[in-house]
């Protein structure tokens, strides 16, 4: 099939175009979309068969549970049994926003999105495209990142096209997204709240809303052996095609120990990329060509940073390194969600500066 991309600067002025990309919604079809997080890949998310098209552009397993977007309050009630006071006070909070709620699901929506689970995923965009589109189909949008399942997630139009020509009929193109990770997952419907996924909404944030104690990270994103209890979160994620490992620790030791590593890899005969810190590439330009560099933003600025590592990564699938080096950054505030996805892409390779 043929996917079209349309360029949506002006979500007035484009009505047409929102109306069209909202009845092919309607219709069965998949349609990716621009949220502040990352680009989804939409379909109807009360039909069934429309989701399996989902799963299928992505190469998803279909255990892997999708979240419902919705445009309003009245969406939530129409697909969840119950709003838990925790889950009420982080709507009222943080919605719309970068935030999924787990929450309990009503029959109505298809097992084939819940995974089977008694929950459902839901979150309300903030991005205008987004918003539109959901207004424009009338119905909950399940969507996951718009990228093959394994790869990292797409927050350009170019790169959903990258992986989803000619397998779905559009993509809309709304520019860069604003957060380029995507959202916290919080489940909210038991004694405390967890965080499932972390994301822009850091877990300060969430402990001003719900009070320093109520608010838990499931312990298997911590470490690498528990199960997670967020589905999605067991399956490896994130990853450029040449291996990455991560090297982490204080950035003063950060240069030192890229050379070591670089020297080393170099001398047995690899070709190596490395994606840091502008602070870290300027005192690599001896050792590292320029074009095999990504460089993520300037040391510690994390907002910056989550912006820009999908792109960074992606950047490698031109380059012609075999093996890749990443900077890790602080894993307090917004660097919990950097720390994650980084360790994820590179399989918890990592070296200690
Ligand atoms: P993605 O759509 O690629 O951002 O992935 C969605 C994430 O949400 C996956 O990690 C899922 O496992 C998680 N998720 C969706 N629904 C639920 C649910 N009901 N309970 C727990 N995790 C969920
Ligand atoms: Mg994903």
């Amino acid at each position: 099939m043929e996917t079209k991309l349309i360029k949506i600067d002006n979500v007035k002025g484009q009505r047409d175009a929102l109306h069209a990309a909202g009845e092919l919604i309607r219709s069965g079809e998949v349609v990716a979309f621009p949220t502040e997080t990352v680009y989804g890949l939409g379909a109807n998310g009360l039909d069934a068969d429309a989701c399996a098209k989902i799963y299928q552009a992505k190469g998803r397993p279909s255990d892997n549970p999708l979240i419902l977007h919705v445009a309003n309050r009245s969406m939530i009630d129409q697909v969840a049994a119950a709003i838990p006071d925790k889950a009420e006070k982080l709507l009222a909070a943080f919605c719309p926003g970068p935030i999924t709620l787990i929450l309990p699901r009503r029959s109505l929506v298809p097992d084939r999105i819940t995974g089977g689970l008694s929950t459902v995923g839901v979150r309300m965009p903030e991005h205008d495209v987004a918003r539109a589109l959901i207004a424009a189909a009338g119905v909950p949008i399940a969507a996951p990142s718009a990228n093959i399942s394994g790869r990292p997630s797409p927050t350009t139009a170019e790169a959903v096209l990258t992986d989803m020509d000619g397998k779905i009929p559009l993509i809309l193109d709304g520019g860069s997204c604003d957060f380029g990770v995507e959202s916290t997952i919080v489940d909210a419907v038991g004694d405390k709240a967890v965080i499932l996924r972390p994301g822009a909404i850091t877990k300060e944030m969430l402990e001003e809303v719900l009070g320093a104690g109520n608010v838990i990270i499931d312990p298997a994103l911590v470490g690498k052996d528990s199960v997670p209890r967020a589905p999605g979160m067991k399956y490896t994620h994130y990853a450029p095609k040449a291996p990455l490992t991560l090297i982490e620790g204080m950035p003063t030791r950060m240069v030192r120990a890229f050379r070591q590593e670089i020297s080393r890899l170099q001398a047995a005969g690899h070709t190596v990329g490395v994606m840091a810190s502008h602070e870290v590439l300027q005192e690599l330009a001896d050792i590292v060509p320029r074009e095999l560099m990504a460089d993520y933003g300037h040391q510690g600025k994390l907002p910056a940073i989550a912006a820009n590592i999908y792109e960074a990564l992606r950047s490698f699938d031109d380059k012609e390194a075999d093996v890749l080096l990443g900077e890790g950054t602080t894993a307090a505030g917004l660097g919990l969600a950097i720390m994650n996805r980084l360790h994820k892409a590179s399989g918890f390779r990592s070296i200690q500066a």
